[in-house]
């Protein structure tokens, strides 16, 4: 596994030499039920817990993690949905929201294939609102509003669905859901819990 350093907090950051790998929970872990509490302390334990996200979600690898997916039953999530470099390379963009909350979802709804880290290798089309206006605190405690579109939309969503309990499997029909708990689960007995595909990364 390639070692992941590349948050871009720049050289000096102090947290780079600690971050470190968290286990993410995986349904049916009742703890993903979890509805999650706000932030209320914006100190040095907040930003490690981030850069500790940062490294968990860019090692799986995914473009959004929420706290409670790691066991931390607090309002905070971190998204990198990535931008296109002038050669069309892949460049990180990472994002964090503390306490986000969703203002004036639009009506007209898009849908996207979601996944998600804590239902390994299963997609489904989900439908939610096109658009949103999200506030937020950054780690400084700082609030931000901005106007969400596409895939950034959907994708504060399905993480803020997560500190709600809800899973992106929680939207689809109850027939759905069971079929997608059941191919985890024989991929579970099958595999020792990985189902591999396209995205692995086994060195
Ligand atoms: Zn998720």
């Amino acid at each position: 596994m390639p070692v992941v350093l590349s948050v871009d907090f720049g050289a000096n950051h102090p947290y780079l030499r600690l971050m470190a790998l968290l286990p993410i929970l995986e349904v049916p872990d009742p703890r993903l039920k979890t509805i999650s509490t706000p932030v209320e302390t914006f100190d040095d334990d907040l930003k490690k817990l981030v850069d500790d996200m940062f490294e968990t979600m860019y090692a799986a690898p995914g473009i959004g993690l929420a706290a409670i997916q790691v066991g931390v039953p607090k309002r905070l999530l971190v998204i990198d949905l990535q931008d296109e470099g002038p050669d069309g390379e892949a460049v990180r963009n990472p994002r964090i929201f503390v306490n986000p909350e969703i203002l004036d979802p639009s009506e007209d709804h898009s849908v996207y294939n979601e996944g998600c880290l804590s239902v390994p290798d299963q997609y489904a089309e989900v439908e939610r609102p096109a658009t949103v206006r999200a506030r937020w605190q950054d780690l400084d405690g700082q609030v931000h509003e901005e106007a969400m579109e596409g895939m950034m939309a959907t994708c504060l969503q399905h993480e803020m669905d997560h500190l709600e309990g809800i899973l992106f499997i929680d939207h689809l029909s109850r027939l759905k859901r069971q079929m997608v708990l059941k191919k985890i689960e024989k991929a579970r007995k099958m595999g020792g819990g990985h189902v591999h595909n396209e995205h692995c990364r086994h060195d």
